[in-house]
């Protein structure tokens, strides 16, 4: 995606689509333990305003359910289906969580959710990119207890090289989260040997974190290769194709520069 194109779908994001309109779902998790605290239920959501060159669910992206993958289902019906699981959050501490592709591109819908899923005394979390209007994060944060945020490149240029869209408004609404969000603020650094596994990154992203008001943690992610089937099926090149992951030896010491430099910080 183009960085004109990237800011045409930011502001074609509608700003409260109807509670009742169906979800767009690419699939549901059960039994997650990496998406939050606890046991929980991750519901990967259809559609994206970004193209990570990274990107691990490239069925994602899009909204249209192409080659099979995703489906529509109404709030009621995806709430059923996160009940039958509560036995699990109630004894591990678990709950729910909205991922990507991008919760703010279903704001309506995710907002029913997780008012329902709070109401039921069910732990609540959203993955998101941050890149749509601070008014459609607002309507979700009463609902939530933690929101995991991405930073992916400091460098604005670098952003949309890599993502297809600028960083601007991403830094601006986790500064916004920041001060105004009562839960959990994670922010998530996804490290991608040649893109932002480098020094630089993670001075500026340990800058960044140590000016806000409220943060609860960082967490680094290795880069890995898992959805390059899924770009075969799709047809589509991958460009990191050939990237290595980083291994828990450079992973530790990413964590290691990362905590030297913010060190009130909780790296994990
Ligand atoms: S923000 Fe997430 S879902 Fe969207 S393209 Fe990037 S990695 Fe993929």
């Amino acid at each position: 995606m183009q960085p004109s194109e990237a800011d045409e779908a930011q502001s074609s994001i509608p700003d409260g689509t109807p509670a009742g309109t169906p979800g767009r779902i690419l699939q549901i998790e059960k039994c997650s333990i990496h998406d939050g605290d606890g046991l929980r239920t991750v519901v990967f959501l259809k559609g994206c305003p970004f193209r990570c060159a990274w990107c691990a669910a490239p069925e994602s992206q899009d909204s249209e359910f192409n080659f099979g993958y995703g489906r529509l289902m109404s709030s009621a019906e995806l709430i059923s289906e996160i009940a039958k699981d509560e036995i699990f959050y109630f004894h591990s501490g678990g709950g729910v969580t909205i991922s990507g592709g991008e919760p703010l591109l279903q704001v309506g819908f995710c907002e029913a959710v997780l008012r329902e899923c709070k109401s039921m005394g069910i732990n609540t979390a959203i993955e998101t990119c941050a890149f749509g209007s601070y008014g459609n994060l607002e309507k979700l944060l009463p609902h939530l207890d933690i929101v995991y945020a991405d930073i992916k490149l400091m460098d604005n240029k670098e952003h949309i090289k890599w993502t297809g869209a600028s960083n601007e408004t991403v830094l601006s609404n986790i500064r916004c989260m920041s001060e105004n969000f009562s839960g959990k603020l994670r922010i998530r650094l996804p490290l991608v040997p040649t893109v932002n596994m480098n020094e630089n990154f993670l001075k500026s992203a340990a800058e960044f974190c140590k000016g806000l008001a409220k943060l609860d943690l960082v967490e680094l992610l290795p880069y890995h290769r898992l959805g390059l089937e899924s770009y075969r099926k799709l047809g589509r090149e991958n460009s990191l194709a050939n990237v290595i992951p980083p291994g828990r030896e450079a992973m530790e010491k990413a964590r290691t520069v990362f905590s030297q430099l913010a060190p009130d910080i909780k790296v994990i």
